[in-house]
């Protein structure tokens, strides 16, 4: 299992925007979510081999088995440049390191106490952590847990034939076999379990980023009014229940008077301040079944559902005066004023040609002294 860099993401390799959705940070590195999930587990499993390790270190001391706890202090080692290697983008030679390490001390334990020393048991938790890593073909990782699988054999039959090195008490022996059945089950219940922690940690940031996307591609950043797009969608609907239940809609374009002239006196962030307040003014005013969204630069267009032109012209009128009252925002403390064109939804002349004549309707207004509501009354009620 040759270390791949082709998976591995260096650090700062790629420009962070794009990096946001797809990657994430693991240590110094940053990680695919698929990668996230393996090198978080393994990191444990990293962490939970230093522990066994020191634990064999010990036992083969007091035991006074040379070969063995020599051994262990490179197993420390190795765990814990695997450690190191993980949380530095080299992920895959970390799991070399751990591959090769468990696959020589197995045999050698083995070799050195026996078959019933259960060691071997080691050999069976290679499988798992194969299996999990993304960076590798599945024939790849088939013929790499081969191998452990053919040693075990290779051990088994052996441990019929040879007898081992040490003769240890029976009941350590035992004490070591029961030790090494509950270790290997536990350390592959723990990668399964921070495995299935990954996946589940990954799922939530992917979750947090769709509900962020959906939010940009719905509302507008400045006002969080409906954009443009989300907009159309809602009248879309509208004309859906307009179709089914005769429920009459009216669209009204709103434009601020003479906007320029405040961003010019009073500067462009005192412009945008009054934006947001004129909308959220809107939001308040507005019943909860309409529809208010940001149209363009300083446009709002509104959906008035369940009710006619003359219905609409009361409605808009009043919105008017009260977006009227004075405004503070900064250096700002006065009114601003909005001229309203509406038109009454039809199917005969559809979405677009309906917004065309609010749009028509709010210019006459503008022409005739701006601060009004102009009805489009081409369309019969
Ligand atoms: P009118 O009464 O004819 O509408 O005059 P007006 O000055 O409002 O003219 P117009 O509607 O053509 O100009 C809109 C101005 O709104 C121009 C632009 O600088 C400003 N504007 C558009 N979007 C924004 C924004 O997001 N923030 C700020 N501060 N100003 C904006
Ligand atoms: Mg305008
Ligand atoms: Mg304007």
């Amino acid at each position: 299992m040759p270390p791949d860099e082709s998976t591995a993401t260096e650090p700062g390799s790629s420009p962070h925007g794009k990096e946001s959705s797809q990657h994430r940070t693991f240590g110094n590195s940053r990680v695919s979510h698929e990668q996230f999930r393996f090198v978080y587990a393994a990191e444990h499993v990293y962490v939970a081999g230093l522990l066994l390790h020191g634990l064999f270190f010990v036992v083969f001391l007091w035991l006074n088995i040379r070969e063995l706890y020599l051994f262990n202090i490179l197993s420390l080692a190795a765990f814990s440049l695997a450690f190191y290697l993980n949380r530095n983008s080299r992920h895959n030679l970390a799991l070399w390191l751990v591959y090769l390490e468990v696959i020589l001390h197995a045999s050698l334990a083995s070799w050195l106490l026996g078959w019933n020393s259960g060691f071997y048991y080691y050999l069976l938790a290679i499988g798992p952590m194969l299996f999990i890593n993304p960076g590798r073909s599945l024939l790849e990782k088939l013929l790499l847990s081969a191998v452990p699988v053919m040693l075990l054999i290779f051990l088994y039959s052996q441990s019929l034939r040879g007898f081992p090195l040490y003769y240890l008490n029976l009941d350590i022996i035992h004490l070591l076999h029961i030790g090494n059945l509950i270790a290997t089950v536990a350390v592959t219940a723990y990668l399964a379990h921070y495995y299935a922690k990954g996946v589940n940690e990954s799922q939530q940031q992917l979750q947090k980023l769709t509900e962020a996307y959906q939010q940009l591609a719905t509302y507008d950043s400045l006002t969080r009014l409906l954009n443009r797009h989300a907009m159309t969608q809602a009248i879309e609907d509208e004309v859906s229940r307009f179709r089914r239940d005769d429920k009459p809609f009216v669209l009204a374009l709103g434009d601020i008077d003479d906007f320029k002239q405040i961003n010019d006196r009073f500067g462009h962030h005192v412009g945008d301040v009054l934006l947001k307040k004129l909308a959220s003014r809107m939001q308040q005013r507005l019943r909860r079944h309409d529809v208010i969204s940001r149209w363009g630069g300083e446009e709002f267009l509104i959906l008035l559902s369940d009710v006619r032109l003359s219905e609409a012209e009361s409605v808009l009128n009043e919105l008017r005066e009260y977006l009227a009252e004075p405004v503070r925002a900064s250096s700002l403390d006065q009114g601003v004023t909005i001229t309203f064109g509406a038109a009454q939804y039809s199917d005969e002349r559809g979405i677009d040609q309906t917004i065309q004549a609010a749009d028509r309707a709010m210019y006459r207004g503008k022409t005739a002294g701006k601060n009004r509501v102009v009805l489009d009354r081409s369309e019969s009620e």
